[in-house]
């Protein structure tokens, strides 16, 4: 019997909002317990919220990057349930009518897991969306030996909520979903949507069924995932337990699991026997949004998105598939290219500079493309004088490494070492007269047909310049004087 997997993700994505959802308290990571509270946040009786405009910017323009239908009017609801970090006992959140609907987030090849992309199912698949709608966090608890402590500083900060359809249909899809989910939300400066620091946290709800069923299997709902890796590693746990569980005749029921990334394993927190009844009513304390003035406000805003920008790097500026996708991946890193590469001669030859030399230099050195000591155009500086055979590629490197540590420009460098690559003909074709006189022996085996030896006679004589020969004229002028 064979399986089909169907997997839907909610995903909630804290907003790089400056004040929390419903009051002015500042949002902020790391601050003292309990330090950015008032009463609203609080929970307390008779406070009041104040819509927050800025977290409704993000998430419409979220849902104008992701193609979501926004609604003309939006309601706030509350939520009802009781829980220790949510005083007030209701969570203000949407109901029936949510910011944004429909939508869809593209996959592409490079969010994929490494060594999942040589063989993906679905290419070019967009994952369509339910929803997405805004809500407030609740505040954190932490168990102590003996005793809980619940710090508000969270509690009341802007959460956008996404579901996905569950149509997402292995680990791998899930992780790819969550990789472009997270650069498009960077790209709108919505969110760092990082997972490790809780900034993005995701609920998977996976369901297997036989391949002759058309309903959805018994739908089991994982929590407490922290990283990307996590989510795939859990889900993969996940479709093989409940494949087994299926062959050997049981029935799936629906049920929450938490996921343990040390065990390797999910374990069940609880049964659902029933959907719970959060007894949802509009919020009377929140009149509902019209989104009309906040769209003309916000459609401004759309950045290019990664997929549009892979292509025109591709397009544009001639570099690799996978360079360009490299390039996207980080924002910063795209400027800086998109800086130095603007009215380039060899665009290609600075990608390459900047994803191999620039990156473990600043890897090595512990910075960022942000602060690089190396400006975008000195970079191009460098490329063009090894293009114009100024300087070799070997001369570059050593050109590169003084750049980098001094912060001169090629040329100077160049200038003050006097380094200059001999491009002088005459000059070259005297060294290999030199070498073709001094190795018989490959000379004749080159003639003969055997072609690596030009190789060994080319070393020759770059190594009697000590360097300086332009490498390429070598090898021409090695191949006519042995014909
Ligand atoms: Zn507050
Ligand atoms: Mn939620």
């Amino acid at each position: 019997m064979k399986y089909l997997t169907a997997i839907g993700l909610e995903v909630h994505v804290q907003l790089k909002t400056r004040s929390k959802m419903f009051c002015g308290c500042a949002v902020e990571f790391g601050a003292p317990p309990n330090s950015l509270t008032c009463p609203t946040c609080l929970g307390l009786p008779g406070a009041l919220p104040a819509m927050n405009h800025e977290a409704l910017r993000l998430t419409a323009l979220t849902g104008l990057m992701l193609g979501c239908d926004i609604a003309p009017v939006c309601n706030f609801d509350r939520k009802n349930y009781f829980y220790p970090d949510m005083p007030k006992n209701y969570q203000i959140s949407q109901y029936d009518l949510p910011i944004c609907e429909n939508g869809r987030v593209p996959l592409h090849e490079f969010a994929y897991p490494k060594d999942a992309q040589r063989q993906i199912a679905a290419p070019d698949k967009k994952v369509r969306l339910v929803r997405i709608h805004l809500e407030e966090d609740v505040a954190k608890s932490f168990h102590f030996e003996t005793s809980t402590g619940i710090d508000f500083n969270r509690a009341g900060t802007p959460l956008m909520e996404i579901v996905t359809q569950p149509e997402i249909h292995s680990p791998e899809e899930a992780f790819a979903f969550l990789t472009a989910l997270k650069q498009i939300l960077r790209y709108g400066a919505v969110s760092d949507a990082d997972m490790e620091k809780g900034q993005m946290r995701c609920d998977c709800n996976i369901s297997v069924r036989p391949i002759t069923q058309q309903a959805l299997g018994a739908k089991i709902e994982i929590k407490n995932m922290n990283s990307i890796s996590g989510v795939r590693r859990a889900l993969a746990y996940e479709v093989e337990r409940q494949n087994a569980a299926l062959a050997r005749g049981e029935t799936l029921r629906q049920e929450t699991r938490r996921w343990d990334d040390d065990a390797g394993q999910t374990f069940l927190m609880r049964t659902k026997e029933m959907a719970h009844d959060y007894r949802y009513f509009p919020d009377p304390d929140l009149l509902p949004v019209k989104s009309e003035g906040l769209l003309d406000e916000v459609r401004a805003l759309v950045p290019e998105l990664p997929g549009a920008k892979r292509a025109r790097f591709i397009a544009q500026y001639q570099v690799s598939a996978y360079d360009a996708d490299v390039l996207v991946d980080d924002l910063d890193l795209a400027r800086y290219f998109e800086s130095a590469a603007h009215g380039a001669r060899k665009p290609k030859h600075l990608a390459n500079w900047i994803l191999n030399d620039l990156q473990s230099a600043l890897t090595h050195h512990g910075l960022t493309i942000a602060n690089s000591p190396i400006a975008p155009g000195a970079l191009d500086e460098l490329v063009n004088l090894i293009h114009d055979r100024r300087i070799s590629s070997t001369q570059g490197k050593e050109v590169f490494a003084e750049m980098f540590a001094s912060g001169k420009s090629a040329g100077t460098i160049v200038q003050e070492k006097g380094i200059a690559q001999l491009s002088d003909t005459g000059a070259i074709e005297a060294l290999c007269e030199q070498v073709i006189a001094a190795h018989p022996k490959p000379v004749a085996d080159f003639r003969g047909g055997h072609a690596a030896s030009l190789n060994y006679l080319k070393g020759q004589v770059m190594k009697l310049s000590q360097g300086q020969a332009n490498p390429g004229l070598v090898g021409e002028i090695l191949k006519r004087k042995l014909k």
